[in-house]
């Protein structure tokens, strides 16, 4: 009741706040219930709703008394009386089972099963983001590895061992790298580094760093296995624009010209390799 400050809750009101129904609902302590920055969220649609006479609608934290953290969805009106808002009722649902299955399922989306690393759908969106993030003039490097032969370890050993080899280069590219970057496995065989400014290493250096990792002997039910990969080097500033999708793609065409000249080395793009592959195009198409 807006005129009284009143306040009553259905049972499921009492139970969702962990209290009793001797608790004393007080309307100024209730927003007490939900942090910041969720707890101003929740006041400013509350008083947008009061002032438009219209609904409100919220989804955010709060924590119960016993200090649960729950999600709550609350749907919520505002009965007006001759023109004067009297009364504002609604529902809270708690949301929090859902929540974690949303949050499950966008991580679930986010990654590669095998790996447990990002997929190039999320390498994608972490490119997106620092293109439109930081107005910094550091540049960004994407690193694209394609492990070598990897078909022969699948038609020796079968695609268990290639499994196994695929979490080894993972686990190794991992290490290498640490902190400096993010790491996705972006195709079957292929794998992309994605450096950005916080490491003191070129991005050369940090391809010989991972090449030299991945190139450690593994062991894998008796057998002993050996990898090496081919790595192409895209490097872009921030000030010149950074189209994902084309990032990757120069490292793809620096990750060929390292194939060709021999494997189990690294290649950084220059616009050459572009008019290279547009002419081999060319030639296949006639
Ligand atoms: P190259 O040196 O030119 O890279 O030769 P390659 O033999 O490694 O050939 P390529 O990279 O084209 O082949 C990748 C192979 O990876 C083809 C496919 O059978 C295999 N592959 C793709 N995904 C998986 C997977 O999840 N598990 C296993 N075991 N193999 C996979
Ligand atoms: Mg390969």
């Amino acid at each position: 009741d807006l005129r009284s400050g009143r306040v009553k809750w259905s049972d499921g009101m009492y139970a969702l706040h962990d209290v009793d129904r001797s608790y004393d609902i007080q309307l100024d302590k209730l927003l007490e219930f939900y942090p910041q920055p969720d707890r101003d969220r929740l006041l400013s649609e509350m008083e947008r709703s009061r002032k438009e006479s219209s609904s409100y609608h919220f989804e955010g934290r709060m924590f119960t008394a016993k200090g649960r953290l729950r999600w709550v969805r609350i749907i919520g009106d505002v009965e007006v009386r001759d023109g004067e808002p009297v009364r504002r009722f609604g529902l809270w649902q708690d949301i929090t089972d859902e929540k974690m299955l949303v949050d499950q399922i966008n991580e679930v989306a986010r990654r590669d099963e095998l790996t447990g690393l990002l997929n190039r759908k999320a390498l994608s969106g972490a490119l997106a983001e620092i293109s439109v993030a930081s107005k910094s003039r550091e540049s960004v490097a994407v690193l694209v590895f394609d492990i070598d032969n990897f078909k022969e370890v699948n038609d020796t050993h079968g695609h268990a061992a290639g499994d196994a080899c695929l979490r080894h280069v993972a686990r190794r590219i991992q290490i290498a790298v640490g902190d400096d970057g993010t790491i996705a496995r972006i195709g079957g065989d292929e794998f992309a580094v994605l450096l950005h400014g916080k490491s003191s290493d070129t991005p050369e250096i940090m391809a010989e760093r991972i090449g030299s990792s991945v190139g450690m002997t593994f062991q894998w039910r008796g057998h002993s296995f050996h990898c090496t990969a081919s790595i192409g080097i895209a490097v872009r500033s921030k000030e010149a624009g950074i189209e994902p999708d084309e990032l990757i793609r120069e490292a793809d065409l620096a990750l060929y010209d390292a194939k060709a000249a021999g494997r189990n080395c690294h290649k950084t793009y220059r616009p050459a390799l572009q008019a290279v592959s547009t002419e081999r195009f060319e030639t296949v198409r006639d």
